[in-house]
Protein backbone atom coordinates (compact mmCIF):
# COMPACT_ATOMS: atom_id res chain seq x y z
CA UNK A 1 0.00 0.00 0.00
CA UNK A 2 0.95 3.12 -0.38
CA UNK A 3 0.03 6.00 1.96
CA UNK A 4 1.75 8.69 0.27
CA UNK A 5 -0.37 8.66 -2.72
CA UNK A 6 -3.74 8.91 -0.04
CA UNK A 7 -6.18 11.47 -0.46
CA UNK A 8 -3.73 14.12 -1.43
CA UNK A 9 -3.19 14.15 -5.46
CA UNK A 10 0.09 14.58 -7.31
CA UNK A 11 0.94 18.03 -7.97
CA UNK A 12 1.90 18.43 -11.77
CA UNK A 13 -0.09 20.68 -13.90
CA UNK A 14 -2.31 18.28 -15.64
CA UNK A 15 -3.96 17.08 -12.90
CA UNK A 16 -7.27 19.06 -13.18
CA UNK A 17 -10.04 19.01 -10.28
CA UNK A 18 -13.55 18.90 -11.94
CA UNK A 19 -13.74 22.77 -10.71
CA UNK A 20 -10.78 23.48 -12.93
CA UNK A 21 -12.36 21.11 -15.49
CA UNK A 22 -15.64 23.33 -15.44
CA UNK A 23 -13.73 26.89 -15.43
CA UNK A 24 -12.06 25.55 -18.14
CA UNK A 25 -15.08 24.70 -20.46
CA UNK A 26 -14.45 26.91 -22.47
CA UNK A 27 -11.54 24.99 -24.10
CA UNK A 28 -13.65 22.33 -26.16
CA UNK A 29 -12.32 18.82 -25.49
CA UNK A 30 -13.67 16.35 -27.35
CA UNK A 31 -16.20 14.36 -25.24
CA UNK A 32 -15.69 11.17 -27.35
CA UNK A 33 -12.76 10.08 -28.89
CA UNK A 34 -13.21 6.62 -31.26
CA UNK A 35 -11.15 4.45 -31.40
CA UNK A 36 -8.62 4.58 -34.74
CA UNK A 37 -9.12 1.63 -37.54
CA UNK A 38 -5.74 1.68 -38.28
CA UNK A 39 -4.08 2.02 -34.78
CA UNK A 40 -6.59 0.46 -31.90
CA UNK A 41 -5.88 -3.23 -32.12
CA UNK A 42 -2.04 -2.41 -33.16
CA UNK A 43 -1.53 -0.78 -30.48
CA UNK A 44 -2.94 -2.67 -27.91
CA UNK A 45 -0.72 -5.44 -29.79
CA UNK A 46 2.60 -3.42 -29.63
CA UNK A 47 2.11 -2.58 -25.90
CA UNK A 48 0.73 -6.10 -24.94
CA UNK A 49 4.05 -7.71 -26.36
CA UNK A 50 6.34 -4.46 -24.64
CA UNK A 51 4.82 -5.66 -21.14
CA UNK A 52 5.16 -9.14 -21.67
CA UNK A 53 8.72 -8.83 -22.43
CA UNK A 54 10.06 -9.75 -18.27
CA UNK A 55 6.13 -10.93 -17.00
CA UNK A 56 4.97 -13.13 -15.04
CA UNK A 57 1.88 -13.41 -17.05
CA UNK A 58 3.84 -13.71 -20.37
CA UNK A 59 2.33 -16.08 -22.15
CA UNK A 60 -1.00 -15.31 -21.72
CA UNK A 61 -0.18 -11.56 -22.28
CA UNK A 62 1.51 -12.70 -25.89
CA UNK A 63 -1.87 -14.93 -26.39
CA UNK A 64 -3.46 -11.49 -25.99
CA UNK A 65 -1.45 -9.85 -28.45
CA UNK A 66 -1.82 -12.31 -30.98
CA UNK A 67 -5.45 -12.01 -30.88
CA UNK A 68 -5.15 -8.08 -31.16
CA UNK A 69 -2.89 -9.29 -34.11
CA UNK A 70 -6.08 -10.88 -36.21
CA UNK A 71 -8.00 -8.11 -34.65
CA UNK A 72 -6.50 -5.64 -36.25
CA UNK A 73 -6.12 -7.34 -40.03
CA UNK A 74 -10.13 -7.93 -39.52
CA UNK A 75 -10.79 -4.70 -38.75
CA UNK A 76 -8.48 -3.27 -41.85
CA UNK A 77 -10.80 -4.49 -44.65
CA UNK A 78 -14.57 -4.99 -42.21
CA UNK A 79 -17.47 -5.40 -44.86
CA UNK A 80 -20.04 -2.71 -43.61
CA UNK A 81 -22.40 -4.04 -41.48
CA UNK A 82 -26.09 -2.93 -40.61
CA UNK A 83 -26.10 0.68 -38.40
CA UNK A 84 -29.41 2.57 -36.31
CA UNK A 85 -31.39 4.98 -38.76
CA UNK A 86 -31.60 8.16 -37.73
CA UNK A 87 -34.68 7.99 -36.15
CA UNK A 88 -33.28 5.75 -33.38
CA UNK A 89 -30.63 7.68 -33.20
CA UNK A 90 -32.56 10.47 -32.28
CA UNK A 91 -34.74 8.16 -30.01
CA UNK A 92 -31.94 7.05 -27.97
CA UNK A 93 -30.10 10.34 -27.65
CA UNK A 94 -33.70 11.68 -26.37
CA UNK A 95 -33.82 9.06 -23.98
CA UNK A 96 -30.06 9.27 -22.81
CA UNK A 97 -29.21 6.33 -24.18
CA UNK A 98 -26.46 4.58 -26.10
CA UNK A 99 -27.97 4.06 -29.81
CA UNK A 100 -26.71 0.76 -29.51
CA UNK A 101 -26.82 -0.67 -26.55
CA UNK A 102 -24.62 -3.84 -25.92
CA UNK A 103 -27.64 -5.80 -24.46
CA UNK A 104 -30.13 -5.21 -26.89
CA UNK A 105 -28.90 -4.49 -30.60
CA UNK A 106 -29.71 -7.12 -32.33
CA UNK A 107 -26.54 -7.17 -34.04
CA UNK A 108 -25.90 -8.31 -37.59
CA UNK A 109 -25.39 -11.89 -38.22
CA UNK A 110 -22.57 -11.09 -40.54
CA UNK A 111 -20.32 -10.79 -36.46
CA UNK A 112 -20.02 -14.80 -36.67
CA UNK A 113 -18.07 -14.36 -39.80
CA UNK A 114 -15.86 -11.55 -38.08
CA UNK A 115 -15.52 -13.77 -35.40
CA UNK A 116 -14.36 -16.53 -37.95
CA UNK A 117 -12.07 -14.52 -39.50
CA UNK A 118 -10.58 -13.36 -36.07
CA UNK A 119 -9.68 -17.14 -35.57
CA UNK A 120 -8.70 -18.32 -38.32
CA UNK A 121 -6.31 -15.26 -38.40
CA UNK A 122 -5.44 -15.94 -35.41
CA UNK A 123 -5.04 -19.69 -35.82
CA UNK A 124 -2.71 -19.54 -38.82
CA UNK A 125 0.68 -19.78 -37.22
CA UNK A 126 -0.74 -21.80 -34.32
CA UNK A 127 1.39 -25.11 -33.90
CA UNK A 128 -0.93 -28.08 -32.38
CA UNK A 129 -1.98 -27.90 -28.62
CA UNK A 130 -4.88 -27.01 -26.48
CA UNK A 131 -4.93 -23.08 -27.81
CA UNK A 132 -5.73 -24.80 -31.36
CA UNK A 133 -7.95 -27.13 -30.33
CA UNK A 134 -10.06 -24.53 -28.73
CA UNK A 135 -9.96 -22.26 -31.95
CA UNK A 136 -10.72 -25.42 -34.24
CA UNK A 137 -13.78 -26.63 -31.40
CA UNK A 138 -15.34 -22.86 -31.68
CA UNK A 139 -15.11 -22.84 -35.02
CA UNK A 140 -16.76 -26.11 -35.26
CA UNK A 141 -19.33 -24.85 -32.79
CA UNK A 142 -23.14 -24.08 -34.32
CA UNK A 143 -24.09 -20.27 -34.58
CA UNK A 144 -26.60 -20.73 -32.01
CA UNK A 145 -24.58 -21.76 -29.63
CA UNK A 146 -21.43 -18.86 -30.25
CA UNK A 147 -24.82 -16.82 -30.41
CA UNK A 148 -25.97 -17.43 -26.88
CA UNK A 149 -22.46 -17.16 -25.67
CA UNK A 150 -22.29 -13.73 -27.08
CA UNK A 151 -25.53 -12.83 -25.20
CA UNK A 152 -23.47 -13.98 -22.17
CA UNK A 153 -20.34 -12.01 -22.10
CA UNK A 154 -22.42 -8.30 -23.87
CA UNK A 155 -25.26 -9.14 -20.58
CA UNK A 156 -21.87 -10.05 -17.99
CA UNK A 157 -23.25 -12.80 -17.30
CA UNK A 158 -20.34 -15.45 -16.43
CA UNK A 159 -22.21 -18.29 -15.29
CA UNK A 160 -22.74 -20.71 -17.85
CA UNK A 161 -19.80 -19.34 -19.92
CA UNK A 162 -17.32 -21.28 -21.84
CA UNK A 163 -14.20 -19.79 -20.25
CA UNK A 164 -12.00 -21.47 -22.46
CA UNK A 165 -13.54 -19.83 -25.64
CA UNK A 166 -14.84 -16.52 -24.08
CA UNK A 167 -11.96 -14.48 -25.21
CA UNK A 168 -11.92 -15.64 -28.56
CA UNK A 169 -15.81 -15.01 -28.73
CA UNK A 170 -15.58 -11.64 -27.16
CA UNK A 171 -12.05 -11.12 -29.71
CA UNK A 172 -14.89 -11.33 -32.62
CA UNK A 173 -17.54 -8.75 -31.15
CA UNK A 174 -14.97 -6.35 -29.99
CA UNK A 175 -13.72 -6.30 -33.66
CA UNK A 176 -17.80 -6.21 -35.08
CA UNK A 177 -18.62 -3.45 -32.45
CA UNK A 178 -15.38 -1.52 -32.71
CA UNK A 179 -16.70 -1.45 -36.74
CA UNK A 180 -20.33 -1.20 -35.61
CA UNK A 181 -19.28 2.52 -33.56
CA UNK A 182 -16.84 3.68 -37.06
CA UNK A 183 -19.78 3.22 -39.54
CA UNK A 184 -22.34 4.66 -37.43
CA UNK A 185 -20.40 7.73 -36.84
CA UNK A 186 -19.75 7.61 -40.70
CA UNK A 187 -23.18 7.54 -41.60
CA UNK A 188 -24.80 9.71 -38.77
CA UNK A 189 -21.48 12.11 -37.44
CA UNK A 190 -20.15 11.80 -34.25
CA UNK A 191 -21.93 13.88 -32.35
CA UNK A 192 -24.39 10.81 -32.41
CA UNK A 193 -22.77 9.68 -29.39
CA UNK A 194 -22.97 11.74 -26.97
CA UNK A 195 -24.30 12.22 -23.08
CA UNK A 196 -25.78 9.17 -21.72
CA UNK A 197 -27.38 8.15 -18.95
CA UNK A 198 -25.49 7.15 -16.81
CA UNK A 199 -22.27 8.43 -17.84
CA UNK A 200 -20.24 5.59 -16.48
CA UNK A 201 -21.30 3.59 -19.20
CA UNK A 202 -20.36 3.93 -22.91
CA UNK A 203 -22.10 6.17 -24.98
CA UNK A 204 -22.25 4.14 -28.20
CA UNK A 205 -22.52 0.50 -26.56
CA UNK A 206 -23.54 0.94 -23.15
CA UNK A 207 -20.71 -1.25 -21.80
CA UNK A 208 -18.34 -0.60 -18.88
CA UNK A 209 -15.53 0.76 -18.99
CA UNK A 210 -12.25 -1.34 -18.87
CA UNK A 211 -10.41 1.42 -17.11
CA UNK A 212 -9.82 5.46 -17.85
CA UNK A 213 -6.55 7.04 -19.64
CA UNK A 214 -5.90 10.57 -18.78
CA UNK A 215 -4.40 11.94 -22.01
CA UNK A 216 -1.74 14.01 -23.11
CA UNK A 217 -1.43 16.55 -26.27
CA UNK A 218 -3.17 19.60 -27.55
CA UNK A 219 -6.74 18.82 -27.69
CA UNK A 220 -7.14 16.45 -24.87
CA UNK A 221 -4.02 16.81 -22.96
CA UNK A 222 -5.14 16.78 -18.34
CA UNK A 223 -8.32 15.28 -19.42
CA UNK A 224 -9.66 11.67 -18.35
CA UNK A 225 -11.51 9.79 -20.22
CA UNK A 226 -13.29 6.03 -19.88
CA UNK A 227 -12.28 3.45 -22.32
CA UNK A 228 -15.11 1.18 -23.04
CA UNK A 229 -14.19 -2.65 -22.58
CA UNK A 230 -16.39 -3.75 -26.15
CA UNK A 231 -15.98 -0.65 -28.63
CA UNK A 232 -12.73 0.78 -27.43
CA UNK A 233 -14.82 3.84 -27.40
CA UNK A 234 -13.26 6.40 -25.14
CA UNK A 235 -15.81 8.99 -23.40
CA UNK A 236 -14.57 12.39 -21.41
CA UNK A 237 -15.55 11.84 -17.34
CA UNK A 238 -14.28 14.63 -14.96
CA UNK A 239 -11.54 13.38 -12.68
CA UNK A 240 -11.57 12.11 -8.91
CA UNK A 241 -15.12 11.28 -9.43
CA UNK A 242 -16.00 7.69 -8.72
CA UNK A 243 -16.98 5.99 -12.19
CA UNK A 244 -19.17 3.31 -9.95
CA UNK A 245 -21.25 5.69 -8.38
CA UNK A 246 -20.52 9.09 -9.19
CA UNK A 247 -19.41 9.99 -5.66
CA UNK A 248 -16.84 12.68 -6.33
CA UNK A 249 -16.10 12.23 -2.03
CA UNK A 250 -13.44 9.60 -0.47
CA UNK A 251 -11.60 9.05 -3.64
CA UNK A 252 -8.35 8.28 -3.03
CA UNK A 253 -5.05 6.20 -5.19
CA UNK A 254 -3.46 3.19 -4.65
CA UNK A 255 -0.49 2.37 -6.31
CA UNK A 256 2.44 -0.13 -6.46
CA UNK A 257 5.01 1.71 -5.10
CA UNK A 258 8.59 -0.05 -4.83
CA UNK A 259 9.33 0.31 -1.18
CA UNK A 260 13.62 0.00 -0.60
CA UNK A 261 14.54 -3.59 -0.35
CA UNK A 262 11.68 -5.19 -1.74
CA UNK A 263 11.36 -6.07 -5.32
CA UNK A 264 8.04 -5.14 -7.06
CA UNK A 265 6.95 -7.65 -9.12
CA UNK A 266 7.28 -7.16 -13.03
CA UNK A 267 4.34 -5.20 -14.25
CA UNK A 268 6.52 -3.81 -17.47
CA UNK A 269 5.15 -0.22 -17.28
CA UNK A 270 6.76 2.63 -15.89
CA UNK A 271 6.40 3.55 -12.22
CA UNK A 272 3.09 5.48 -11.70
CA UNK A 273 1.56 4.23 -15.25
CA UNK A 274 -1.05 2.21 -13.57
CA UNK A 275 -3.15 3.70 -10.20
CA UNK A 276 -6.69 2.10 -8.62
CA UNK A 277 -9.04 4.84 -8.42
CA UNK A 278 -10.51 3.67 -4.82
CA UNK A 279 -14.31 5.22 -3.49
CA UNK A 280 -14.89 4.98 -0.38
CA UNK A 281 -18.32 5.37 -0.89
CA UNK A 282 -19.18 2.46 -2.48
CA UNK A 283 -15.53 0.58 -1.87
CA UNK A 284 -14.88 0.16 -5.71
CA UNK A 285 -12.32 0.53 -7.72
CA UNK A 286 -10.89 1.50 -11.73
CA UNK A 287 -7.76 1.71 -12.88
CA UNK A 288 -6.78 4.61 -14.30
CA UNK A 289 -3.64 4.76 -16.52
CA UNK A 290 -1.99 7.95 -17.39
CA UNK A 291 -0.12 9.22 -20.52
CA UNK A 292 1.90 12.15 -18.57
CA UNK A 293 4.14 9.00 -16.75
CA UNK A 294 3.98 6.38 -20.15
CA UNK A 295 3.08 7.51 -23.13
CA UNK A 296 2.49 3.98 -24.78
CA UNK A 297 -0.46 3.10 -21.86
CA UNK A 298 -2.92 1.56 -23.73
CA UNK A 299 -6.04 0.28 -21.20
CA UNK A 300 -6.56 -3.03 -22.26
CA UNK A 301 -3.28 -3.92 -21.89
CA UNK A 302 -1.92 -2.22 -18.75
CA UNK A 303 -5.18 -3.29 -17.20
CA UNK A 304 -4.20 -6.75 -17.75
CA UNK A 305 -0.69 -6.79 -17.37
CA UNK A 306 -1.32 -4.50 -13.50
CA UNK A 307 -3.22 -7.13 -11.99
CA UNK A 308 -0.88 -7.56 -8.96
CA UNK A 309 -2.26 -3.99 -8.38
CA UNK A 310 -5.75 -5.47 -8.11
CA UNK A 311 -4.68 -7.83 -5.89
CA UNK A 312 -3.07 -5.02 -3.34
CA UNK A 313 -6.70 -3.07 -3.85
CA UNK A 314 -8.85 -6.74 -3.10
CA UNK A 315 -6.77 -6.74 -0.07
CA UNK A 316 -7.46 -3.33 1.16
CA UNK A 317 -11.33 -4.44 0.62
CA UNK A 318 -12.07 -2.60 -2.69
CA UNK A 319 -14.07 -4.26 -5.34
CA UNK A 320 -13.33 -3.89 -9.26
CA UNK A 321 -15.71 -2.19 -11.55
CA UNK A 322 -13.73 -2.24 -14.37
CA UNK A 323 -14.73 -5.38 -17.18
CA UNK A 324 -11.69 -6.64 -19.25
CA UNK A 325 -13.14 -9.00 -21.77
CA UNK A 326 -9.77 -10.70 -21.65
CA UNK A 327 -10.24 -11.72 -18.49
CA UNK A 328 -13.04 -13.00 -17.30
CA UNK A 329 -13.53 -15.21 -13.72
CA UNK A 330 -15.92 -18.06 -13.43
CA UNK A 331 -19.09 -17.58 -10.90
CA UNK A 332 -19.60 -20.63 -8.45
CA UNK A 333 -22.46 -22.68 -10.16
CA UNK A 334 -25.35 -22.97 -7.14
CA UNK A 335 -26.67 -25.95 -9.64
CA UNK A 336 -24.16 -27.55 -10.07
CA UNK A 337 -20.99 -28.51 -7.05
CA UNK A 338 -18.22 -27.49 -8.49
CA UNK A 339 -18.66 -28.81 -12.02
CA UNK A 340 -19.53 -25.32 -14.01
CA UNK A 341 -17.62 -24.00 -16.26
ZN1 LIG B 1 -18.69 0.91 -26.27
ZN1 LIG C 1 -18.18 4.96 -5.68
Amino acid sequence: MNPGTGNSLPRTPRVLSPEEIAMQAGRQMPFVRLPVRASVFHDRQLRLRQLAASHPMREYLLFVADLAAAQHQALQDHPPVAVPDASACAAAAKALKPPMPAFGWPRDPLWQATLRRVLTLFAAPLAAGPVRDTVERLLASPADWIDAQADRLSRRITLGLDLATAPLIAAGLQAYWTQLALQTADVHGERVFGHTEPGTECPCCGSLPTASITRIGAEDGGFRYLHCSLCSTQWHYVRIKCTHCESTKGIQFQQLTPEPGIALPATGARPGAAKAECCDACHHYLKQVAMEKDPEVEPVADDLASITLDLLVADAGYERSGHNLMLLFGDPDPDNDGGGG
